[in-house]
């Protein structure tokens, strides 16, 4: 009887258990890469991967906005602050520190067979050579960008270089970066760097059919049944003919996330995700949990779904309230961070470590942890500011007998400079009118006695009973200074 069971029971694991599909990974990376140009142009194959896997049109780019940023985010995993490289002068890269994921996979993996395919000199020199890839191929940018759309081209290079590979050889993990898409928004002083511009969704077109051969030859693997291939794409940044690309702006800033395959759950990305999440999303795929000695900023992706959290009774309705999402910067030195997870934040608003030097150190006594970060405003000239608005109709009986809510935050700033951040909450109807307004009360440099520090500041009221949204705003107060103000600790909760 013994027997049988056991029998059985191996009978039955054997039907419930296929054998494991080797993880592979395709990363491409697409520079200048506009989120609207792919609505407006013949793109069969992203439209494929974003049907049928995760994505984000406002993934968050380095701030910075420039493609040597953005080129060694999408290699390394880390911020620019990290990895040294905040434009395309590479004169202090610290890509030893942080070396690129061809790198990191062959410390875990020493046998995984790497690929790049490539066409920017400091990047090979920098983040490529280092990590020694099986396979390299490298095409100069500068000796074959003069036409972008003949067949001399080096993104047609790169995919002529990867095919061979793709089609048979026993690859872990392969890197493409096409360059030229970037090159054609920018001709004619960045006339074309636009959604609508036709020579733009002709590039764009020639992209997607580069990256429709080589999902083709994955495809037609004779392996390809026992493999589970992961294909991630992202960018840099985007760009617009305001100035091309290089401005901390929602359209420079704001680029496509495609992930399609392996463990991803399809759908849109919530909240938009970071540069530097792609490294981490396709080291897990591949079976290799980072190092935390890494020091990677970003985190895996699309395993779960992921959407904006329902309004509730009694809990904090601000996502990302006390800024802990991302990794603080130390300082405003350069472009300090990414833009805020959750919020809608059009330029300047950013975060930095408790203790970074001339911010203030961590405030003691407080209800709640303030964790690594806080809110600052960086540039006062042309303001700062962050909302985020909260869709309230899945409680919207409650403010008909009456509900009650709180507005809460840590304010502060430094030195004899004015007021806080200014914290308010509007409470908006169906058709997007003003209800009700409230504003924390503002903590003056003398209520400070000058000191660095944050104090809690807190304001309460009864919610409109025509209320069906709730907008939160942080922004700084005034014009000039050089510190425009700082925040933790965002809540607003409704209580009936
Ligand atoms: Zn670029």
């Amino acid at each position: 009887m013994l027997t049988l069971t056991c029998t059985l029971l191996l009978a039955v694991g054997a039907i419930q258990t296929p054998a494991p599909r080797t993880p592979r990974a395709l990363m491409v990376f697409i520079d200048g890469f506009v989120p609207d140009a792919i609505a407006t142009s013949k793109t069969p194959t992203l439209d494929r991967l974003i049907r049928n896997g995760a994505w984000s049109m406002r993934a968050r780019a380095e701030s910075t906005t420039i493609s040597g940023s953005g080129w060694s985010t999408f290699h390394t995993g880390v911020h620019w602050d990290k990895h040294g490289i905040p434009d395309n002068n590479f004169s202090t890269p610290n890509t030893t520190e942080y070396p690129s994921i061809l790198l990191r996979l062959r410390e875990k993996l020493p046998k995984a067979v790497t690929v790049s395919a490539q066409s920017w000199k400091p990047i090979q020199e920098f983040l490529v050579a280092p990590a020694q890839p099986t396979h390299s191929g490298y095409y100069d940018y500068y000796q074959f960008h003069l036409d972008y759309f003949d067949d001399r081209s080096c993104d047609e290079l790169c995919v002529n270089f990867l095919r061979p590979l793709l089609d048979r050889e026993p690859i872990d993990l392969a890197v493409v970066m096409f360059g030229e898409l970037d090159g054609v928004g920018h001709m004619d002083g960045n006339r074309h760097y636009h959604a609508g511009d036709s020579e733009y969704q002709r590039m764009l077109g020639m992209v997607d059919e580069r990256l429709g051969r080589l999902i083709a030859s994955i495809e037609n693997r004779p392996t390809y049944d026992q493999e589970d291939w992961l294909i991630a794409i992202t960018a840099d940044h985007s760009g617009s003919q305001r100035g091309g690309h290089g401005l901390n702006i929602p359209e420079h800033r704001e680029m496509p996330m495609i992930l399609s395959g392996g463990k991803i759950v399809p759908g849109k990305i919530w909240p938009p995700p970071s540069a530097a999440d792609l490294v981490p999303t396709v080291l897990e795929h591949l079976g290799v949990t980072p190092d935390p000695a890494w020091g990677l900023d970003g985190r895996a992706l699309a395993e779960t779904a992921t959407r904006k959290p329902g309004a509730a009774i009694g809990v904090n309705l601000i996502f990302n309230g006390g800024g802990e999402w991302d990794r603080p910067f130390h300082g405003f030195k350069g472009q300090p961070d990414a833009s805020i997870a959750g919020w809608e934040d059009p330029g300047w608003m950013s975060l930095i470590a408790y203790g970074a030097k001339e911010f203030l150190e961590a405030p003691k006594n407080t209800e709640a942890s303030v964790g690594r970060g806080f809110f600052a405003a960086n540039d006062t000239k042309n303001g700062a500011r962050m909302e985020q608005t909260i869709d309230l109709t899945p409680i919207k009986e409650a403010f008909i007998q009456g509900c009650n809510f709180k507005l809460s935050a840590l304010l502060g700033n430094r030195g004899p400079e004015g007021d806080a951040l200014r914290v308010t909450v509007s409470f908006l109807n169906a058709k997007g009118e003003l209800l009700e307004r409230a504003e924390l009360p503002p903590l003056t440099a003398d209520q400070r006695m000058g000191a660095a520090t944050m104090r809690p500041a807190q304001t309460l009221g009864l919610v409109p009973p025509d209320a069906i949204s709730a907008k939160v705003t942080v922004e700084t107060p005034r014009r000039g200074g050089s510190h425009g103000g700082f925040a933790d600790n965002l809540v607003l909760v409704l209580q009936d």
